[in-house]
């Protein structure tokens, strides 16, 4: 059982012959909507993965929001926690995607970075019988502390994604079980430009110095380094695979190894799964809709 405390936006991609200057309009197309926010990305890669999931977040009082509810349901994630905003919209994410494949993207979190203290408590008894809980940093401060401060309450393991970057305070890395920053993000927190295994080794050592039980940062295509204080830390290689849209490989990972974790895998085992998650969603178009099952998963190892 995971509990995924995030956000939920709509991604609403079209593509463009070419960028708009300001105050241009643009002919562009084809237009393609479909469900995003990154905890909803990691929610829908975990219970891809065998995981029971609920969802911790808010949506707007529109249709939007209803499509939202519709597409939990239809991944078999646990709604009982999504909560409807009365006054604040439906998250956003408005995409463009020019013929170089360049991108543009405005957010507007809405209804999902309203989540509170409060709508984070009232999910405790559940988090209280959750084996995992996963949080990112693409909400309120507010509700990803109460999430973690629950957490150590109730002894559950927490895994802290740093995306998109916001400073944290030290204390509450604390209580932080695995935090798995990309290279950029583990950049950003440790002031050491991560690049490879050796720059990755140092990040990662003065984050476990800094509280952290764990850490795994994501290296894109050569996989992922991952430290727990012992010994000198392990570059885990990535799957060689074509990759066709990086988007969403961080959330293929982390809902993965939530996931893999939550069923007693040793770390060392759990980062090989994710990797491969995330390695088969790199070979599809999309975020969400680009998780593998289980299935999936299984036939890839094999091969
Ligand atoms: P983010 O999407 O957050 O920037 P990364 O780019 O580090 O994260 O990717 C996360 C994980 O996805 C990597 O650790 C790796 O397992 C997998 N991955 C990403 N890009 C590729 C790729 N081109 N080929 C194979 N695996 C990939």
């Amino acid at each position: 059982n995971i509990m995924v405390v995030g956000s939920y936006v709509v991604d609403l991609m079209s593509r463009t012959p070419h960028m708009p200057k300001p105050g241009e309009t643009v002919l562009g197309g084809p237009f393609q909507m479909g469900p995003g926010g990154k905890g909803s990305n990691q929610a829908v890669a975990a219970a891809r993965q065998g995981a029971n999931v609920t969802m911790v977040t808010k949506v707007g009082h529109d249709l939007f929001g209803d499509h939202a509810m519709e597409n939990f349901t239809e991944e078999s994630i646990d709604t009982t926690y999504v909560t409807r905003h009365t006054e604040e919209a439906t998250g956003t994410a408005i995409i463009t995607v020019d013929d170089q494949g360049e991108n543009t993207i405005v957010v507007a979190l809405g209804a999902c970075g309203k989540i509170t203290s409060t709508d984070v408590q009232g999910a405790e008894q559940r988090l209280e019988a959750s084996d995992m809980v996963l949080v990112q940093l693409e909400t309120s401060m507010d509700a990803i502390r109460t999430t973690i401060q629950l957490a150590r309450k109730h002894n559950k393991p927490v895994i802290l994604n740093p995306a998109p970057f916001q400073q944290i305070d030290d204390d509450l890395l604390q209580d932080v079980a695995y935090i798995t920053p990309n290279e950029t993000e583990a950049s950003l927190l440790t002031g050491i430009e991560v690049v490879d295994e050796s720059s990755a080794r140092k990040a990662a050592k003065q984050l476990i110095e800094r509280g952290v039980h764990a850490v795994v940062i994501t290296l894109g295509k050569q996989g992922c380094f991952v430290y727990d204080g012992s010994d000198d830390g392990t570059l885990v290689k990535g799957f060689p695979v074509q990759a066709v849209d990086t988007t969403g490989a961080g959330d293929a990972f982390n809902g993965g190894l939530a996931t893999f974790i939550a069923e007693g895998m040793k770390l060392a085992k759990a980062v090989i799964r994710a990797n491969a998650v995330a390695a088969i969603s790199v070979t599809k178009t999309g975020t969400a809709i680009a998780m593998p099952t289980m299935a999936d998963v299984e036939e890839f190892l094999r091969n």
